[in-house]
C-alpha cells in the first residue's frame, strides 16, 4: 500500500452488498481491510457455531469482493498473530500509512471506540460513515426520545410505522384496524401439538465453511456448542432464499404461535433470519417488504405480518437505540442487585428441568432458541435465581449465532433481568412455571411439577418466583404496574415464607 489512499475497514457484521464503503471509496486507488480477530472469539467464551458464523461469512463476502476492482487486504484468523483488531490495526496503519481511515459506525460501543483509540495512537484520521442498514438513525431515536418520561417501545413503533408508511392506509390508520394483535398471537399449540412443521431452508457448508469449521475445531477445541447441525445461510443469495422459504411457508402461521414452545422443535414457524440481518446479509427493508407484499397478495393474515413488522420495525430499531443512547453506562446496570453465579447447566443442559434442558440443549445444538424461550426459559431462570446480569449478558452473547451487542445487551439486561431499572419494560417479566406449562409441552416429561410450589418435586421456577417476590416486594409492592402481582406475598403466612425462602437457599446452593 501507499500514502495517499484511504483505507476502508469492513466489519465482521458489515457485510452488505450496500455497504457505503464501496461507493464512497475509489476502487484502484482506496483500498479495504478485513480483519478475523480471534479476541472476538474469546471476549466471551463464544460457541463454535457463532465464531464459524461470523467468520464464514466474512469470507464469503470478501470472495464476492473479488470482481469490485478495490484491493482487499483480508487478515484469515490463521495467518495472522493479533490478538485484537485493534493490534492488526496498529500494524497495518504503521506498515502502510494511509490518510484516512474509513469506516461505517460500528454496530458494538467497545468496537467504535477501540477503533478510534488505535486511530489517535496511530495519527490516522479516522472517518465513520453512518450505517444505513438501520430504517431509524441516532437523530431520529434522539427526536422520538428527547423530553420523553418512558421510552415505551409501542409508541416508538407507532412513530416508526408512520414515518416509513408501512402497513398504513390511506386515511393515517393501521392496517387490519388495529395498531397491536398480541391478543391473536399468544397462543400455545393444542394438546396434540404443532402437527407437521414446515422445516427452515438449511443451507449445508461449503468447502469455506467446512475450512472454517475445522479451523475454529482446532483453535477453539473447549469452547461451547456444536457444530454438527450448522446449515445457516452465510451469503446474501442464501439469505435472500432463506426469506422467501420463511414468508412462502412459516409467515402465515407465525403470528398466531409466535410465543408457544414445543419439545424437540427447535424452529416452529420463526423466521430464523436474525444472523443474516445482523450480519447485515440481508436488508430489514427486504424483509419488511416481503412480508407487506405477502399480506397484500392475502397470503398471509394482518396478525402475522404486523407481528413480524412489530419485531423488526419496532424491537429491532427501538433495541439498538437504547443502545446506543444508553452505552457504556447501560453494561453495567444491576438495578436488582443480583449477584448469583450463572449455573453450569446453561454451558451443557445438565439439568433436570426440562424446560431448561430444551432451550439450552437446541442452544448448544444450533446457536439458536425463540424469543420466548429466550425471554420465558433461560432469562427468567436468570432473572429468578438472581444471576449477575454481566454473567446473563455474557452468555447471551456467547452461544447464539444472531448474538452482536448492541440487539442482546437491551434485550438481556433490560428486557430479561430488568437490570436498567425499567427503562425499557416498566415492570420485570417475572413468572411461575405455570406460564411454561401453558405455552409449552415441556413440563409434561418434566420431573418437577409445575403446580406445585413446595417439596422435593416442587417445580423450581415456582419456588425462585416467590422467593423473587419476597426479596423484591419493597420495590414492587407500591408500584401501580406490579402491586397486584406483589399483592400476592401479603396472603403468605410466616411459615410459608420460611418454607420458600430454605427452598430457594437450597437451589441456589444445588442447582437442579
Ligand atoms: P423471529 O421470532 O422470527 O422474529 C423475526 C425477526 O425480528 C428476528 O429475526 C429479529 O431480527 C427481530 N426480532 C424479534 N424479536 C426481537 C427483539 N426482541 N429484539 C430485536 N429484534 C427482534 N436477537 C438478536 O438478533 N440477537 C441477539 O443477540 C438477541 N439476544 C436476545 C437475548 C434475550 C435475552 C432475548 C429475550 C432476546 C434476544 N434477541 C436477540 C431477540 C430475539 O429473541 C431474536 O431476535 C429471535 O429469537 C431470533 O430468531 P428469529 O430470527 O427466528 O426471530
Ligand atoms: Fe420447567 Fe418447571 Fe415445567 Fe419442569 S415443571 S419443565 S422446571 S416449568
Amino acid at each position: 500500500m501507499t500514502a495517499g489512499h484511504r483505507l476502508g475497514l469492513i466489519l465482521g457484521d458489515q457485510l452488505s452488498p450496500q455497504n457505503p464503503l464501496l461507493t464512497v471509496l475509489t476502487a484502484g486507488t482506496d483500498r479495504l481491510l478485513m480483519v478475523e480477530a480471534p479476541g472476538e472469539a474469546t471476549r466471551v467464551w463464544s460457541s463454535k457455531p457463532r465464531i464459524v458464523m461470523f467468520l464464514t461469512a466474512m469470507r464469503h463476502y470478501s470472495a464476492g469482493l473479488a470482481s469490485s476492482g478495490f484491493h482487499l487486504s483480508y487478515l484469515a484468523l490463521e495467518d495472522h498473530g493479533h490478538p485484537t483488531l485493534a493490534a492488526a490495526l496498529a500494524e497495518i496503519l504503521a506498515t502502510t500509512a494511509p490518510r484516512e481511515l474509513v469506516v461505517v459506525q460500528p454496530g458494538e460501543y467497545g468496537v467504535g471506540a477501540a477503533i478510534t483509540a488505535q486511530c489517535r495512537a496511530s495519527r490516522v484520521p479516522l472517518r465513520v460513515l453512518p450505517d444505513p442498514h438501520f430504517l431509524a438513525d441516532d437523530a431520529r431515536f434522539a427526536r422520538w426520545a428527547d423530553g420523553r418520561k418512558n421510552l415505551v417501545m409501542e409508541h416508538f413503533y407507532r412513530t416508526m410505522r408512520r414515518h416509513h408508511g408501512i402497513l398504513m392506509e390511506d386515511d393515517g390508520k393501521p392496517a387490519g384496524g388495529a395498531w397491536n394483535f398480541d391478543r391473536a398471537n399468544r397462543r400455545p399449540f393444542p394438546r396434540q401439538g404443532p402437527g407437521l412443521l414446515p422445516m427452515p431452508l438449511g443451507f449445508p457448508p461449503d468447502a469455506t465453511t467446512r475450512t472454517v469449521m475445522r479451523v475454529v475445531e482446532q483453535r477453539f477445541p473447549d469452547h461451547p456448542g456444536s457444530l454438527e447441525h450448522f446449515d445457516w445461510p452465510v451469503t446474501t443469495a442464501d439469505a435472500r432464499r432463506a426469506l422467501d422459504d420463511f414468508i412462502t411457508h412459516r409467515l402465515a402461521a407465525f403470528g398466531p404461535h409466535q410465543d408457544a414452545m414445543w419439545t424437540g422443535e427447535p424452529w416452529l414457524y420463526h423466521a430464523t433470519l436474525a444472523a443474516a440481518l445482523n450480519l447485515h446479509l440481508l436488508d430489514p427493508r427486504e424483509v419488511l417488504d416481503a412480508a407487506v407484499a405477502a399480506y397484500h397478495r392475502g397470503q398471509a393474515p394482518i396478525a402475522s405480518v404486523e407481528g413480524l413488522v412489530r419485531q423488526i420495525l419496532g424491537w429491532r430499531e427501538y433495541v439498538r437505540g437504547i443502545y446506543r443512547r444508553f452505552m457504556p453506562g447501560y453494561l453495567e446496570m444491576n438495578h436488582l442487585g443480583a449477584g448469583a453465579e450463572l449455573p453450569a447447566f446453561y454451558w451443557t443442559g445438565d439439568t433436570r428441568m426440562h424446560c431448561l434442558t430444551q432451550a439450552v440443549g437446541q442452544t448448544l445444538e444450533h446457536g439458536y432458541a425463540h424469543h420466548i424461550q429466550r425471554l420465558m426459559v433461560t432469562g427468567l431462570f436468570a432473572m429468578l435465581y438472581g444471576v449477575e446480569p454481566r454473567q446473563v449478558h455474557e452468555w447471551y452473547l456467547a452461544v447464539y449465532v444472531d448474538a452482536v451487542e448492541w440487539v442482546e445487551l437491551p434485550n438481556t439486561l433490560g428486557m430479561s433481568q430488568h437490570a436498567d431499572g425499567g427503562l425499557m419494560a416498566s415492570k420485570p417479566y417475572a413468572a411461575s412455571g405455570k406460564y411454561i406449562q401453558r405455552m409449552s409441552n415441556y413440563c409434561a416429561a418434566c420431573p418437577f411439577d409445575p403446580q406445585a410450589t413446595s417439596g422435593a418435586s416442587a417445580c423450581p421456577f415456582n419456588v425462585l418466583y416467590w422467593d423473587f417476590l419476597l426479596t423484591h416486594r419493597h420495590r414492587f409492592a407500591r408500584h401501580p404496574r406490579t402491586a397486584l402481582q406483589w399483592r400476592a406475598v401479603e396472603r403468605l403466612t410466616p411459615a410459608d415464607v420460611e418454607d420458600i425462602r430454605s427452598a430457594g437457599a437450597r437451589l441456589r446452593r444445588h442447582p437442579p
